[in-house]
Parts: C-alpha cells; sequence; structure tokens
C-alpha cells in the first residue's frame, strides 16, 4: 500500500458530515483497499437516507475454536470532516521533504484510517491469528453519530480490546479517557407585556429562567469531574420596554462518568421543582453522549502501547485524559481495556492549519501492532 497516495485521495475528497456522497466515496476506497488486504466488508445504516458506517473484519487464522473463542479487536475511525465543500481549504500540501502534510481532515481523521490500513496490512500477513480485527469506519462521528450509538454500544460489548484512531495530543501522547456531554435546552414562556404597564404584574419568562440558570451552573464541580456552563441565553423580543413571552437558554454540561452525570441530572431536576416555575420550565437533551470513563484494564493496554511508541519514536509519549468526546464514548464498556488517540499525530485539527507529522503513520501502525502481536 502507498500509504502517502492513499491518503492524499481521501483528504482531497472533500467528506464533510453534510458531504453524503463524499463520506460514501471516501468509505468505498477504504473498503475496496480493506477488501485487497483480506477483509470481509459490511456496511451499516442508522438513519435512511444517510450515509452508512463501514464495518470490515480481519477474520481469525489457524485458529481452534474448541481450545479457546475468538477475540475480537475493534479499531474505530470516522471519515466525515468539519470542512464544508465551499471552504477554501480543500487538497492535501506537503512540505519539501513531506515530513509534513497540512490538509481537511489530514489527521481527523483520514491519518487515523491510514494509521489503521496499515496496521491490518501487517496483521494480514501472520500466519496464525486466534482474534478477529474489526475496523469501523463512521460516517458521522464530527456532529456525535446521531442513530449509532446502540450499534456501538453492541459492537464494543462483545470486543476484547477497543482502540480509538482519533489525532493523538500535538505532543504524541494517546488517550485513556474521555468527559462525556449533554446539551440542555431550557424553555420558559409566560404571558409577555409592556415593561411599563405590567410591570411586577405578570411572570417574565426572561428574568425567571436567568435565576434558575444561575442556580444550575452551580452544579457542576470541576474540581470534582463535572461541569454545567451557560452556552446561549435569548428572549423572543429585542427590545428595552417589552416582556418577553418566551426564553431560552442552552447549557453544556461535562462529566468523568455516568454516575456523575445521573447525580447532575437529578441535581438539575432538583432546582427545577424547587423553583417557582417547576410546572411550567421545559426541557430537552441535544447531546447524550456517555463517559469514556478510565478503568482498570485500561491502564496496562495504555502503558505496553505508549512503552511500545517511546521505543520506535524516541519520545516520551505519556497516557492522559482529553476533554472532547468522539465514538469511542459510545463504546466504553466496563471492564474491557480501551485506548484512543492511535491515530496520527499533528497539530491544528478542526482548522486549516491541521497538519501532519508523516512519519507517524507508519510508526503509529508499528507499535500497534507489536503490542497486538504479543496477545
Ligand atoms: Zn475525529
Amino acid at each position: 500500500m502507498n500509504a502517502q497516495n492513499l491518503l492524499e485521495i481521501l483528504v482531497n475528497q472533500n467528506s464533510h458530515h453534510d458531504h453524503i456522497t463524499g463520506i460514501m466515496t471516501v468509505l468505498e476506497t477504504i473498503a475496496n483497499e480493506a477488501q485487497g488486504l483480506g477483509l470481509l466488508i459490511d456496511w451499516h445504516r442508522a438513519v435512511y437516507g444517510k450515509p452508512s458506517a463501514l464495518c470490515a473484519t480481519l477474520p481469525a487464522v489457524e485458529h481452534n475454536k474448541a481450545i479457546s473463542p475468538i477475540r475480537t479487536i475493534l479499531l474505530v475511525t470516522h471519515a466525515d470532516t468539519v470542512f464544508p465543500v465551499d471552504s477554501n481549504f480543500q487538497k492535501i500540501s506537503w512540505n519539501d521533504d513531506r515530513s509534513r502534510a497540512v490538509g481537511p481532515g489530514v489527521i481527523d481523521d483520514k491519518g487515523g484510517i491510514i494509521v489503521t490500513l496499515l496496521l491490518l496490512e501487517k496483521l494480514a500477513t501472520l500466519s496464525s491469528r486466534d482474534y478477529e480485527v474489526k475496523l469501523l469506519c463512521m460516517p458521522s462521528e464530527e456532529i456525535g453519530s446521531p442513530g449509532f450509538s446502540k450499534w456501538l454500544e453492541a459492537q464494543s460489548a462483545t470486543a476484547s480490546i477497543i482502540l480509538g484512531f482519533e489525532p493523538s495530543l500535538p505532543d504524541g501522547s494517546i488517550i485513556h479517557s474521555r468527559r462525556g456531554n449533554r446539551w440542555y435546552e431550557f424553555t420558559l414562556q409566560g404571558p409577555g407585556g409592556h415593561a411599563g404597564r405590567d410591570a411586577g404584574k405578570v411572570m417574565n419568562p426572561g428574568s425567571a429562567l436567568a435565576s434558575l440558570i444561575s442556580e444550575i451552573e452551580k452544579i457542576g464541580k470541576p474540581e470534582q469531574g463535572s461541569s454545567t456552563t451557560l452556552g446561549s441565553f435569548h428572549s423572543n423580543t429585542n427590545g428595552f420596554n417589552v416582556i418577553p413571552s418566551e426564553a431560552i437558554a442552552k447549557l453544556d454540561v461535562r462529566y468523568e462518568s455516568n454516575q456523575l452525570r445521573d447525580q447532575v441530572h437529578e441535581d438539575i431536576l432538583r432546582v427545577i421543582e424547587k423553583s417557582a416555575y417547576s410546572d411550567q420550565v421545559k426541557w430537552k437533551l441535544h447531546e447524550d453522549c456517555p463517559a469514556m470513563r478510565l478503568n482498570v484494564e485500561s491502564i496496562g493496554l495504555g502503558k505496553s502501547l505508549a512503552e511500545e511508541i517511546e521505543k520506535i519514536e524516541g519520545r516520551k509519549i505519556s497516557v492522559v485524559a482529553a476533554a472532547g468526546s468522539s465514538d469511542s464514548n459510545y463504546l466504553y464498556q466496563p471492564g474491557i481495556p480501551m485506548i484512543d488517540g492511535l491515530g496520527a499525530v499533528g497539530t491544528g485539527l478542526h482548522t486549516e492549519n491541521e497538519t501532519l507529522e508523516t512519519a507517524s503513520l507508519e510508526t503509529r501502525a508499528e507499535a500497534i501492532f507489536k503490542v497486538i502481536a504479543k496477545l
């Protein structure tokens, strides 16, 4: 496989999360490559009219099922990017010695896809494997994989090891946990009125919701692993002298564990219940992403991977918590070792300076291969 050529083809094909045919072209290119390596191709569609997820499996070889059941190693990547078809940032560009490349999705996550294909190429040469390797390439990670959460959960429930190929941190560090997040939208309605004539006579949903949100913002405790942050607040008037008839607040909630998520949720409901408008405040969730927790099993796996990468790249590699969420959050299972950030190394993801350290495509694939071969 010519990794740089393939990366160029994948990056130069726009696959913004709204560009369905672009995403499918990228996924079909990956499916062809995977098929050439001996993988079996399958597709899963979650939402009608939206692109499917690619599921490609490298079967076990020379394995006697009577001795031990086949284990599954799950690899997760995504084909979509955040760069629309009309953005100025569409093509890959290399520096003179090709040690770096700049391009849309070059590390997030097309570089990660190349790392998995290089890894699969190495694994395919082994004469015996008592495990199968399943590659998932998702079509809508950047918008939270709508419709796929249950399917992802089912994929990971039977896995022995889960490896996420989102980009590493800029210094090459890999990821053992990610916080989950929820987006709440609160709405409160009132009769509306004239700021002079009706002052004090009618309920003002703007000020009522504002005081409620200031209580809710106190629930999150960043030092204890949760946060509750107001992102947007508005009413349906734009003037000085009108009492609005509706106010809307948007709140971002983050948590290190799903237990903390449930605790914060209960506390939010309690604040609403105690308020004078408990019957009128409405809320709905726009995003509901579980936490990828650090479990004991992941510590050992993270250590082996970091040590192998250190040996090959000759630099210190840490295993750390990451702030943002990814598909790995939906895949997390208590008791199953899981590490993310095993994709390409680089900087500037989601910006027009998205840059890849080219060598990392091969060094990461080689290090992960060594760890898997020892399993
Ligand atoms: Zn990504």
